[in-house]
């Protein structure tokens, strides 16, 4: 998911919220909204299903108004694909307010049982209502203080951002496993999940909000709190391989070029005689100039993508998984045929792209198809808010890469190393999750919570 936050009340801000999730879209494709209110007065929500373009018009746009916003694009892991779990979520317990939450409680199960046994009621399945019931029902005055109060009994992965009355209020959780970034416009802050969207609404990124902290934006300017310190730090590094987009800044990367050097590493893990570099467009493409950089081989456009095809990998299903597929790229047989091709792509989790790409290419006349991924074999569940599907489906969980090749009909393939991954991107195992890879999932729940989350 993608969420944005904003408190400028000489703006527009709900417009400006807008083109935010315009610029997060790729964030989460199955519905949009935006809440929205004048200082002191109540809370708006719009919420749909669909995108950002198709949910907001002039008139709601108009119509949210506002001196303060907060915003949210979905892409469920947690709970259906319904209305009632689009986000941003209202809540007016004893105090009013509408939360967006990116990522993924790993203990909701028993939050919404004790807040049950509460006589809490719920109007949606998804774990961000959890945050939100706990904040809304909190007994503090102040909603900043119900915030440091519960944002320590929450496990799991939570980007957040909480719209009141009169502040728009962030917090990370300890491990800091999705990202969340502090920007500045004139002298107004905004919240984004990536910087991207700050770029677009002229904003300058500050920092990233830390692991555990929960930092308030209102009349005062910025106020900020560690509530938590000194946890095990686990950022996803397939925000870096994949999620988030080339142009946003992460960790001191813009990961345009960190993707660069992935695919400069993968060559030179496993360079391969060939004429051609071609990428998967366009998770690929970041990695295939560096591929191509680093083996000086030349590089073209092997398949045109249809650009009104959404991300694949986020509508839920297999079957619209596999047709989707065919709609969207289309193979240039003048490029390919007689070449021999080292094909770069970002990752492979159920193995559909890769097998239908290496067939599309065959059938255009490549004479070898040489499969370079700039990430590791996906072999575990993600617990934290990114649609891993379940292991059985992952097309590398009991197969060898040579076996994986096998099945995916390719010449070879090889794998980017999670040393070429840290590597790339300058940093290390100690402070980023890549459980999904490895195994070793940061938080001390391990494998047994399954993170899902049902009523
Ligand atoms: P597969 O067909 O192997 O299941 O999907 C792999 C393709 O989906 C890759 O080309 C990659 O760009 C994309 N992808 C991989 N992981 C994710 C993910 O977590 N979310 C989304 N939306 N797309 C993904
Ligand atoms: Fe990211 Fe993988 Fe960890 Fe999930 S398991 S948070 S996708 S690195
Ligand atoms: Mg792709």
């Amino acid at each position: 998911c993608g969420v944005f936050g904003i408190y400028a009340p000489e703006r527009d801000v709900s417009r400006l919220a807008y083109f935010a999730l315009y610029a997060l879209q790729h964030r989460g494709q199955e519905s949009a909204g935006i809440a929205a209110v004048e200082r002191g007065g109540h809370i708006m929500t719009q919420r749909d299903l669909g995108l950002v373009s198709q949910v907001f018009d002039e008139q709601s746009l108009r119509a949210l108004g506002g001196d303060l916003a907060v915003g949210h694009v979905r892409y469920s892991t947690t709970g259906s694909n319904a209305w009632e779990n689009s986000q941003p979520v209202w809540r007016s317990d004893r105090h009013e307010i509408a939360l967006a939450h990116n990522g993924n409680l790993t203990n909701a199960v028993e939050l919404h049982a004790e807040l049950r046994e509460r006589g809490v009621a719920f109007s949606s399945t998804s774990d961000s209502e959890i945050i939100a019931a706990l904040i809304a029902t909190h007994t503090a005055d102040r909603v900043e203080d119900a915030i440091a109060d519960i944002l320590p009994r929450l496990r799991g992965a939570f980007s957040t951002v909480v719209l009141t009355r009169d502040k728009v209020i962030g917090f990370r959780d300890p491990a800091g496993l999705r990202p969340l970034a502090l920007g500045q416009l004139g002298d107004r802050y905004c919240l984004a999940s990536e910087s991207c969207a700050f770029d677009i609404i002229n904003a300058t990124l500050m920092r990233d909000v830390q692991p555990g902290e929960m930092v308030c934006l209102g009349e005062r300017g910025i106020q900020t709190r560690q509530v938590v310190e000194g946890a095990r730090e686990a950022f996803c590094v397939f925000e870096y391989i994949y999620f988030a987009r080339p142009d946003s800044r992460m960790g001191g990367n813009v990961l345009q070029v960190a993707r660069g050097r992935m695919g400069e590493i993968l060559w030179s893990e496993a360079p391969v005689e060939a004429d051609l570099v071609i990428a998967v467009p366009d998770s690929g493409n970041a990695a295939a100039r560096g591929v191509a950089r680093a083996s000086g081989l030349p590089q073209d456009d092997g398949f045109v993508k249809n650009r009104y095809v959404a991300r694949t990998f986020i509508q839920p299903g297999q079957e619209l998984r596999k047709h989707g597929l065919r709609l969207k790229f289309n193979p240039l047989p003048e490029v390919v045929e007689g070449k021999r091709l080292v094909v770069v792509d970002d990752s492979i989790v159920r193995g559909n792209t890769t097998r239908q790409i290496v067939q599309m290419l065959r059938d255009a006349g490549a004479s070898e198809v040489h499969m370079r991924i700039s990430a590791p074999p996906i072999r575990h569940p993600c617990h934290y808010g990114i649609d891993m599907s379940t292991r059985e489906e992952m097309i590398a969980h009991d197969r060898t890469p040579e076996e994986v090749a096998a099945e995916l009909g390719c010449d070879s393939l090889h794998y980017l190393s999670l040393d070429g991954v840290y590597e790339a991107v300058g940093g290390s195992r100690d402070t980023h999750c890549d459980a999904c890879f490895s195994g070793d999932y940061p938080l001390e729940d391990g494998e047994s919570a399954n993170g899902k989350f049902a009523l």
